[in-house]
């Protein structure tokens, strides 16, 4: 197996990480199993986020780094809470509270589009200078009322309409297929699989 330092410590994403990147031969071990600190991410776009993440994993572990940025973008919003999304309602990082938080500022709002976005960077070392960056969406709508216990985040909120469920009442494998992070991972994978 070769390995990848995941840039997140995020239990979830390890998860889906795992089962995407496994049939490929890779082994992806999180960061903090390798005594990474958490990088900042200062940036207001994902896409420099992630690559500052994965840049930070590999310089701190010598190994090749993949570092995923994402979040969700509602529409009423003009893109909120977007960047933002882990601590959409501020410090410590709480679910919940963010939840409650969007559906507050969707009270009365009638346009409920939202999309997930997940820009992944994967670094071959530190200073690579020809990273490789994917990234996917997943369009939905933000309904008052959660539904499901699956995923994570924002899921029981986020209504897929053609499938008449939410993200967390999907089963773990086919919201992998049909997830914005799944679309970056196999959009990431293709390119990987040129290089070897
Ligand atoms: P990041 O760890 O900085 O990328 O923050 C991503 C945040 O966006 C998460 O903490 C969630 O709040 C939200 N998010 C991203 N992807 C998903 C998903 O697949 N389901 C639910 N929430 C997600």
């Amino acid at each position: 197996m070769k390995k990848l330092v995941l840039a997140s410590n995020n239990t979830g994403k390890l998860r889906e990480f795992q089962a995407l990147l496994a049939p490929l031969g890779w082994e992806v071990v999180p960061q903090v199993e390798l005594g990474v600190p958490e990088a900042d991410e200062p940036h207001c776009t994902f896409v420099e986020n992630a690559l500052t993440k994965a840049r930070h994993a590999s310089a701190h572990t010598g190994l090749p780094a993949l570092a995923d940025d994402s979040g969700v973008c509602v529409n009423a919003l003009q893109g909120a809470p977007g960047v933002y999304s882990a601590r959409f309602a501020g410090e410590p990082k709480s679910d919940e509270r963010n939840n409650a938080l969007l559906i507050e500022k969707l009270a009365g709002e009638t346009d409920r589009r939202a999309h997930y976005v997940c820009v992944l960077a994967f670094v071959r070392n530190a200073e690579d200078p020809q990273p490789i960056i994917a990234e996917g969406e997943w369009h939905g709508t933000i309904i008052d009322t959660p539904r499901g216990a699956g995923g994570f985040g924002y899921d029981p909120h986020f209504y897929l309409p053609d499938m008449e469920q939410t993200a967390a009442e999907l089963a773990g494998p086919l919201k992998n297929t049909l997830s914005h992070r799944g679309a970056a991972c196999r959009q990431l994978l293709a390119r990987l699989q040129l290089e070897t």
